[in-house]
């Protein structure tokens, strides 16, 4: 190990930023964070951006962070004792590596189909479908979840009732659906959280359809079909991609997409430890249970530099908004107090809806902004 151990954290999502933050309290460290552009998304703001009601630079912020080297650029490969940036491999003593999940990209429909599809899970996405979904004003519109696997299960729903929401508002001639390869909306979660779900949807007017599974040859060539004839019908398909395991990781993710580590971030290569949505983990991909495994995987670095003793990983506390349209928002909270899922049962608190700045969202944008800046720098939450 050199004198003053140098760890590379990659990425600028939540898991990586409490990461940094945690490995910068300890002084005899140099911390160096990749990440595109050196910035942070909240992904949360993509729905909003999706239908043209807010601007992708309300929910993007430049890093800086005392204490933390920031690299703005895109990491070509980590492993053992390095990171590979613009061709060239920096020697580091531990990589964290927090790049969250890959979407696919999905072809589109052939010129002259009278179908439209767009796909996207993130704000850039979002602001490229924004012309097509905002400029939709009759017909049918079908919210597709691609896969089982994505991020935040529950913002679908809140895009269709968005979308639903919205059409009513302008007096448009649009209906709204929605399809899931689940039989019913996270029911993982518990009843609480599939009733919040299927109530909202129907108020809004949203038609839900259960166990539809899209063909990925035939999504990636921009069709949506189903081996059973199942997809229904629409004039515009807002889809959310199939989620697979960042190119950075994809050796060391198993067949589900998701890397396996320990408690700590730990993973099968010796000095790389995994954070945030690309982990292998009993939690919702989520920015309370991604910032908590960013905390854990900093402690196992330094455990394993020898500069800490070892702590127990805190359990998270994921907080979700739904979306209710109309600047309204559910909020959906879950804890563990009989330990961590499959063994403990998660204690599921639902909020009515309020306005976003009332029920916390406001707030939960607030956080994040101020998690990628130096107390110095920070906004009011
Ligand atoms: C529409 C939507 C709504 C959501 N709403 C909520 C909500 O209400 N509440 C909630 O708790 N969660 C919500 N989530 C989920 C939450 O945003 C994610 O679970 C969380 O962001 C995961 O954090 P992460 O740090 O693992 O990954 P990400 O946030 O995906 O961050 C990954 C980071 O890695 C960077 N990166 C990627 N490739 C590279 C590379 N090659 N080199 C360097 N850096 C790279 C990216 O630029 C990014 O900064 C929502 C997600 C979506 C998509």
């Amino acid at each position: 190990m050199t004198p003053t151990p140098t760890v590379a954290v990659v990425g600028a999502g939540p898991a990586a930023l409490a990461a940094a933050r945690r490995l910068r309290a300890e002084s005899r460290l140099k911390v160096l964070l990749v990440a595109p552009d050196g910035v942070s998304d909240y992904l949360g703001g993509s729905l909003p951006v999706a239908t043209g009601d807010a601007d992708v630079s309300q929910f993007r912020a430049q890093v800086e962070l005392d204490g933390v080297e920031v690299l703005a650029a895109s990491a070509e490969a980590v492993g053992t004792g390095f990171v590979r940036v613009g061709g060239a491999e920096l020697s580091v003593d531990a990589v964290l590596a927090a790049p969250g999940l890959a979407t696919e990209a999905l072809g589109m429909p052939e010129a002259g189909s009278d179908r439209a599809m767009v796909s996207f899970w993130d704000l850039t996405g979002a602001a490229m479908a924004a012309p097509v979904i905002s400029g939709f004003e009759r017909g049918v519109l079908t919210v597709v979840i691609a896969t089982p696997l994505y991020r935040c299960p529950p913002a679908p729903y809140g895009l269709a009732i968005r979308l639903a929401r919205r059409a009513t508002r302008l007096g448009l001639d649009v209906r709204v659906r929605l399809s899931t390869p689940e039989p019913k909306p996270l029911a993982a979660v518990g009843t609480a959280v599939t009733e919040l779900l299927v109530n909202s949807c129907e108020e809004a007017g949203v038609e839900l359809h259960f166990d539809v599974l899209p063909e990925p040859d035939a999504l990636a060539a921009g069709h949506v079909v189903d081996a059973r004839g199942a997809v229904p019908s629409a004039d515009l398909w807002v889809v959310v991609p199939p989620h697979r395991a960042h190119p950075l990781l994809a050796d060391l993710a198993g067949p589900n997409h998701l890397v396996p580590a320990d408690g700590w971030g730990r993973t099968a290569a010796e000095g790389v430890y995994v954070a945030g949505d690309a982990l292998f983990s009993p939690f919702p991909r989520a920015v309370a249970p991604a910032a908590a495994s960013g905390v854990a995987a900093a402690e196992g670095v330094l455990v394993d530099l020898g500069l800490i003793d070892e702590v127990k990983p805190k359990l998270p506390e994921p907080d979700c908004f739904v979306d209710q349209g109309d600047g309204l928002y559910s909020r959906i909270q879950i804890s563990y107090p009989s330990g961590p899922p499959p063994v403990g049962t998660p204690r599921v608190v639902v909020s009515p809806p309020e306005s976003a700045n009332s029920i916390g969202f406001d707030d939960a944008v607030a956080r994040w902004r101020n998690q990628a800046l130096s107390p110095d720098r920070d906004c009011p939450v």
